[in-house]
C-alpha cells in the first residue's frame, strides 16, 4: 500500500538515435542515486522536433538530451537559453521548470571536468584544437570560461574554422588563430593541450588517424580525444608512444551526463560507476 509506480521521465531525442548509449550510463546513475527516473531513447524526426519539445511539460517530463541533428534547431523552441549555449549556438540538455523549457550545453563542461579530474590546469594555457564543428564550439567556449589563453584551430573547411574564430573573438578573451588543414600539420612546440574534436577515429573507422606530424607531440603536452567509441584512439596511442599524458573521450561523455542529471534530479551521480557501466557495455576492459 502507498507504493508509487510513477516514474520521472527524461531521455534523448535524436535521428538516428538507435546507437546512442546514454541510457546505459543514465540508468546506472538513477539506480545508484535511488531515484525513480526513466531515461527514454526516442527517435524524433527533424520535422517533429517542435511538437516533441513542446510536449515535454504536458508529459510532466523533467527534461531531455538532444543529439544529432537537433542541437541547433532546438534553440527556437526554448523559453530560456544559457549564455554559453547561446554563444555555442547549440543545446544538448533541456530541463523543465514551472512549465518552462530551459536550454544548456553540457558537452564542453564535461570535457573541462575530465581535465580537472586529471589535475590539469587550464589557466593561461595554449590549446591546439583539431576541428571546428559542434563539439569544438562547445569545448572552445568552455576553455575560454576556464581561463585558457590561446587557441589554435586547425580545420579542413576554412569557412567553419574562420566562423568559430570570429565567434570566439566576439564573445571571449581567447587569443585565436585559424590554420587551414590541407596537409600533414605539425603541432606547435609550446602547446600545452592538444585536443581532437573531429570525428576521426569514431567507430567503425577505428584505425583512422588525424593528419598531423606525430613526432611534434612532446612529453610535456596533454593529448585529449573526444571520441568515445573506441576510446583508445590511434591519436592517443601515438601520444602515449611519445610519453604525453592522455585523456580519452569517455570522461567527457560521462561528465556531460553527470551535469545533465544534476539539472534534472538535483543530485550528483557517481561518474566512476557510470564509466564502468559504459565500458562494460562496449566490452572494453582497458579503460
Ligand atoms: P560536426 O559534424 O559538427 O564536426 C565534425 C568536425 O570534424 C569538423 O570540424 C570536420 O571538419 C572534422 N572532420 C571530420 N572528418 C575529418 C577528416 N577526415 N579530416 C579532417 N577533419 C575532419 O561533429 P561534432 O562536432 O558534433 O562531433 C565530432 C565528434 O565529437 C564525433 O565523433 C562525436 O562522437 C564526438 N563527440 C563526443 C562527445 C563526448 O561526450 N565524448 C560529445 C560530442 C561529440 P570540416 O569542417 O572540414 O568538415
Amino acid at each position: 500500500m502507498g507504493k508509487s509506480y510513477r516514474e520521472e521521465l527524461v531521455g534523448v531525442f535524436g535521428y538516428p538515435v538507435d546507437e546512442n548509449p546514454t541510457v546505459v550510463v543514465a540508468q546506472t546513475a538513477f539506480e545508484d542515486l535511488q531515484v525513480p527516473y526513466r531515461y527514454l531513447t526516442v527517435e524524433v524526426r527533424p520535422e517533429d522536433l517542435k511538437d516533441a519539445i513542446r510536449a515535454l511539460p504536458a508529459w510532466n517530463m523533467k527534461g531531455i538530451h538532444l543529439t544529432i541533428p537537433h542541437k541547433v534547431e532546438v534553440l527556437k523552441y526554448l523559453d530560456h537559453v544559457a549564455e554559453d549555449a547561446k554563444i555555442m549556438g547549440a543545446v544538448n540538455t533541456v530541463y523543465v521548470k514551472d512549465g518552462k523549457l530551459y536550454g544548456e550545453n553540457t558537452d564542453g563542461k564535461g570535457f573541462i571536468k575530465s581535465l580537472v579530474n586529471a589535475d590539469i590546469a587550464l589557466e593561461g594555457k595554449k590549446v591546439f584544437m583539431l576541428g571546428a564543428g559542434g563539439a569544438a564550439r562547445a569545448i572552445a567556449v568552455e576553455l575560454a570560461n576556464a581561463g585558457a589563453k590561446e587557441l589554435i584551430i586547425l580545420n579542413r573547411s576554412r569557412a567553419r574554422g574562420e566562423e568559430l574564430k570570429a565567434l570566439l573573438e566576439e564573445h571571449t578573451k581567447l587569443q585565436v588563430e585559424y590554420r587551414e588543414w590541407d596537409h600533414t600539420m605539425p603541432i606547435d612546440e609550446d602547446t600545452d593541450i592538444l585536443v581532437n574534436t573531429t570525428s576521426i577515429g569514431l567507430y567503425p573507422e577505428v584505425d583512422a588517424k588525424p593528419d598531423i606530424v606525430f613526432d611534434t607531440i612532446l612529453p610535456h603536452m596533454v593529448v585529449c580525444d573526444v571520441i568515445p567509441n573506441h576510446p583508445h584512439t590511434q591519436l592517443l596511442k601515438e601520444a602515449e608512444k611519445r610519453n604525453a599524458k592522455t585523456i580519452d573521450g569517455l570522461g567527457m561523455l560521462i561528465n556531460q551526463a553527470v551535469e545533465s542529471i544534476r539539472m534534472w534530479t538535483g543530485k550528483t551521480a557517481d561518474a566512476e560507476k557510470m564509466k564502468n557501466a559504459l565500458a562494460k557495455e562496449y566490452g572494453i576492459a582497458d579503460v
